[in-house]
């Protein structure tokens, strides 16, 4: 049997990179598949491929995670579409990398507003369903910058630091109701967020990096499955790091 079967499954940012690679993995183990992004016409092309590939239904949302009211037209989509929402992957992020002296206030605000109000925004409207099933997982993908910090990313590494915390407070409040709440950190993942580093600091990191490579979309996406699924039911709370052994 499918590890997803039957469940249903909402994900942020998933018209490209490691939300997409999360969304068709769930896709190929059985769950629907709610696709949030930006651009809505992105979010149907991934769909769209997502169906072809799986047979799976997907369907596309047009959003933006900051934005409360369209966290919740997210979810009342997802539910209207599929009867339910299971899962909820918080994968929307933005960088607006700077040395602290030159960042602007704006570009803070920004990054926070995005990868973790967005992440509250997401959690709030989705547990209202799952604490009324008494069932449900959040995934909140940080990244292994909020757990050792990183020079030219104060922002981002506050906001990747801040979902653990959020992911440790949420697991606490719906422990109660069976919503299980964890987070993935991903180290260097090759998608579009780092395919414009140079290709001498891609080297660099890669010779930090005790498995010697930047890792693969798919290899996030096969952690945030483990912890969607069954073989998961006694885990809340926790950061599973994903990054060839970057930190420890
Ligand atoms: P990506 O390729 O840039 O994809 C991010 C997706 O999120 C894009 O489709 C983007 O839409 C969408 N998005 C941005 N702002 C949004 C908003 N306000 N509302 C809804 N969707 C929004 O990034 P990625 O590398 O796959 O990263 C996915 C997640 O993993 C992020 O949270 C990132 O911080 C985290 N992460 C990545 C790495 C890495 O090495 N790549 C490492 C650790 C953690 P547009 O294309 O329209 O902008």
């Amino acid at each position: 049997m499918k590890r997803l079967e039957g469940k249903t499954a909402l994900i942020t940012g998933a018209a490209r990179g490691i939300g997409f690679e999360i969304a068709e993995v769930f896709a190929a183990e059985g769950a629907c598949v709610a696709i949030g992004d930006l651009s809505h016409e992105e979010a149907r092309t991934a769909a769209a491929a997502i169906t072809a590939k799986t047979g799976a239904k997907a369907i596309a949302i047009g959003m933006d995670v900051s934005k409360e009211e369209d966290c919740e037209t997210a979810v009342a989509e997802t539910e209207k579409a599929f009867g339910k929402i299971d899962i909820l992957v918080n994968n929307a992020g933005i960088t607006r990398d700077n040395l602290v002296l030159r960042m602007k206030a704006a570009d803070f605000e920004a990054v926070m507003d995005v990868n973790l109000k967005g992440a509250f925004l997401m959690a709030k409207a989705a547990a209202k369903p799952m604490l009324k099933a008494r069932t449900g997982r959040i995934i909140n993908i940080s990244s292994v910058v909020g757990q050792a910090g990183q020079a030219g990313q104060a922002n981002y590494s506050a906001s990747k630091a801040g979902l653990i915390g959020l992911t440790k407070s949420l697991a606490r409040e719906f422990a109660p109701r069976h919503v299980l709440v964890n987070a993935v950190a991903p180290g260097f993942i090759r998608t579009r967020m780092t395919e414009g580093l140079k290709d001498e600091a891609k080297l660099k990191i890669s010779e930090m990096i005790p498995l010697g490579r930047m890792g693969e979309p798919a290899e996030v996406a096969k952690a945030a499955l483990f912890l969607a699924g069954g073989d998961s039911a006694y885990i809340t709370g926790q950061v599973l790091s994903v990054n060839g052994g970057l930190y420890m």
